[in-house]
């Protein structure tokens, strides 16, 4: 039972301030009565069932009875701020923090309830169902429009403005008067200069990548001239004679294609071509797959290594078999993949792979950047060294960096003191696709933070200082727009996506290519497509969240689970995973989910029941039910059904009021007498018991 300090009632003589109020002067008049319920001629007195009736001033709740206006109105005030906290629709005991009606909350563009209920710091399942009861279904991770937001925002006291992430960006910097895209709009085709592409190494492990990039920089013609002693930097760029012309090309010299996504995740767009590596001893393996799929989900175009053809057993015709199944078709089959076999360990090819990446570059990219402009690009790598302190490769991605820039990276800023390339040489400029080391940042910016030149270095640190703070906000609720099964036909209907991107995942490569051979096989909606991005065997990994949380997709599970901590992570991530053991389950549930036809199971759960101790009989409101609550809470708006003697006797009903003595109340809780009235239904007799109950998202099995 809560104390009665927060269940003080309603002061008597409120009725005053609501002049004419039939109730005037009758302290306590019953909980639930309507307007000024004594009107209706029932019993004074708060204590229906105690046998308080028409004792209102009597009982010690009543104690201030005999308090003047004034002083009322005041506690009036203080009563409802008090109530308010009281009222605060909880849920299992969560209660949902209020606003005061005026307390912004800034939401990024696509945010679901629990990107808000972490701002607010409520329970989503709180949320989603003082949603429910406001009319809206909507499931915790669904990102609502700007209405629902609005609707939800008032009726819990939160003013809620909805913001995209490259608007708050772009808001940012025009507060600085720093316009990029009017910048790129003024540019024409004679700014433009040819500039490297930029190449990531992709593969299985052990399948030579960390080789296979030495080989490439060992190859470089200048290397020699360079003098210097190589370093790691995060990057290189080498030279290549290709059609009588030094070319240049920059390789990402972080294998893999975990960094790749990462910095996708963070928006970066880094890479040109990838090079795919492929062991011919080997073959194609999950991580291959997996690399394949992370390219082209990001529509980068791939140049095939088939690495260690030194080898004894290896099959370069086997991988080209094998790749053609993932849609690589190696030009000499008519497809548009090249498909060089190489051997690192004997520096065998590395010319033709590279000048096969040229080739794919020239033939696929438009790769022109203005270099007679302010730096702008990507923070590759950076760490903090003891003697130089901050210490960033970034990668220039159009126009030039120069030693005395001062630059932002995410939330680091500074002015360039000194500019090293891969081999440690001091250099002062650098241009398009051009790394470098840079050194004199503040602090360490994250691998896939944007960078550009400013004016001056107030502008610098304020638009860092500006990005931290929000970098602190957004780490409350920092969750992104994710798709879910459920939701999938109603973001279709809003055109905010077109596509079903799916990953799949399973215990054996067998059920995971049934089951991708089925889903393809769906009839899908006319425009509305299904793609499987990304499928493989074996455990959910967070590899395979990170790509749904780039690319918006659904993981299948089929007989697999993810460990907790990638469990965690998708949660967060507000990644939709599915789990079956049966094809045809999985293969129902897109088809639904397609055919916009997949909703949310909903399941009752018991919120309170009430016994009516008395009737009050309004031919205005009804009747109302003054009752004391005998488990649990009541709430308003609450689904509810009437039981006489273990007998439904009224089904489908809503508790239209609740009130505490003569004050709305949003719940009343075990112990407690209230006022229920279940709009027009009006069979109501001493003794039945009101139950009500909510209906809340079942999570799918
Ligand atoms: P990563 O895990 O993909 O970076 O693979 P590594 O570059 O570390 O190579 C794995 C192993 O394969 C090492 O022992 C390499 O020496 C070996 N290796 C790489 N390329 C070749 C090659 O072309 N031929 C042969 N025979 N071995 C190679």
């Amino acid at each position: 039972m809560m104390p009665n300090r927060t269940e003080r009632p309603a002061a008597p003589g409120r009725s005053n301030d609501r002049p004419g109020g039939p109730g005037r002067g009758r302290p306590g008049a019953p909980g639930g009565a309507p307007g000024a319920g004594g009107g209706t001629g029932a019993p004074a007195g708060g204590g229906f069932g105690k046998g308080g009736r028409g004792r209102g001033g009597t009982q010690g709740a009543f104690g201030k009875g005999g308090a003047g206006r004034g002083k009322q109105r005041k506690s009036k005030r203080a009563k409802r701020q008090e109530l308010e906290q009281m009222s605060a629709p909880s849920l299992g005991g969560v209660s949902v923090p209020r606003g005061d009606g005026n307390t912004v909350v800034r939401l990024r563009r696509g945010s679901s309830i629990t990107d808000f209920a972490d701002k607010i710091e409520a329970n989503p399942a709180a949320l989603v169902t003082v949603l429910f009861h406001l009319g809206e279904m909507a499931t915790a991770t669904q990102s609502l429009d700007e209405d629902t937001f609005a609707l939800l925002g008032e009726e819990l006291g939160y003013k809620l403005q909805v913001v995209s992430p490259e608007d708050e960006e772009r808001e940012l910097l025009s507060t600085f008067d720093i316009d990029f895209e009017a910048e790129l709009e003024a540019e024409g085709d004679e700014d433009l200069e040819v500039r490297p592409p930029v190449v990531t190494v992709m593969g299985h492990v052990d399948h030579g990548k960390t080789r296979l990039l030495d080989a490439i920089r060992n190859s470089d013609v200048m290397a020699d001239e360079h003098g210097g002693i190589t370093q790691h930097i995060g990057a290189y760029q080498i030279e290549h004679e290709h059609e009588g012309i030094e070319r240049r090309i920059t390789f990402i010299d972080t294998p893999g294609h975990e960094a790749f996504t990462a910095m996708r995740a963070r928006g970066a767009k880094v890479t040109d071509i990838a090079i795919l590596v492929v062991a011919a001893d080997d073959g194609v393996m999950p991580q291959t797959v997996e690399a394949l799929n992370h390219a082209q989900a990001a529509n980068v175009p791939i140049v095939v290594a088939v690495n260690k053809i030194d080898k004894e057993g290896a099959n370069p015709e086997k991988i080209r078999g094998q790749l053609t199944e993932y849609g690589l078709v190696p030009e000499e089959y008519g497809g548009d993949t090249m498909f060089v076999d190489v051997s690192a360990r004997q520096n065998l090819n590395i010319d033709e792979l590279l000048e096969a990446v040229l080739l794919t570059a020239d033939a696929a990219l438009d790769m022109r950047a203005n270099p007679n402009k302010d730096a702008r690009g990507i923070a590759i790598e950076a760490n903090l060294d003891k003697g130089r302190g901050s210490v960033a490769t970034v990668l220039v991605q159009s126009g030039t960096l120069k030693v005395g820039d001062t630059i932002v990276a995410g939330t680091a800023h500074g002015r360039v003191r000194a500019m090293f390339d891969e081999d440690g040489a001091n250099v002062t400029e650098a241009g398009p696709s051009r790394p470098v080391q840079v050194l004199g940042l503040s602090n360490v910016p994250r691998a896939g933070d944007t960078f550009f030149v400013t004016a001056d270095e107030r502008t610098a640190r304020q638009i860092a200082e500006k990005r931290e703070a929000a970098d602190r906000n957004a780490a409350l609720a920092k969750r992104r727009k994710r798709i879910s099964l459920e939701d999938f036909d109603q973001a279709v209907a809003e055109g905010k996506v077109d596509t079903l991107n799916l990953i799949l995942k399973g215990d054996v490569s067998g059920a995971v290519e049934a089951l991708e051979d089925s889903l393809l096989k769906i009839d899908v909606g006319e425009g509305v497509q299904l793609r499987v991005i990304h499928r493989g065997v074996g455990a959910i990994t967070q590899n395979d969240v990170n790509l749904a949380t780039v690319d918006n997709a659904i993981i299948i599970g089929f007989n697999v689970k993810p460990a907790e901590r990638v469990a965690e992570l998708a949660d967060r991530e507000g990644v939709d995973m599915r789990f079956y053991s049966v094809i045809y389950a999985a293969i129902d549930d897109i088809e639904l989910a397609l055919k916009g036809m997949l909703k949310p199971e909903y399941e009752e759960v018991q919120l309170g029941t009430a016994e009516i101790r008395e009737i009050f009989r309004s031919s205005k409101f009804g009747n109302i039910a003054g009752s004391i609550v005998r488990s649990g809470i009541i709430r308003r708006n609450a689904k509810a059904r009437v039981l006489r003697g273990g007998k439904v006797v009224g089904e489908n009903l809503t508790v239209d009021s609740l009130k505490r003595f003569k004050d709305d109340a949003t719940e009343v809780r075990e112990g407690f007498e209230c006022g229920i009235g279940l709009g027009s239904f009006n069979d109501l007799e001493l003794e039945d018991i009101i139950e009500t109950f909510e209906m809340r998202e079942k999570p799918r099995a």
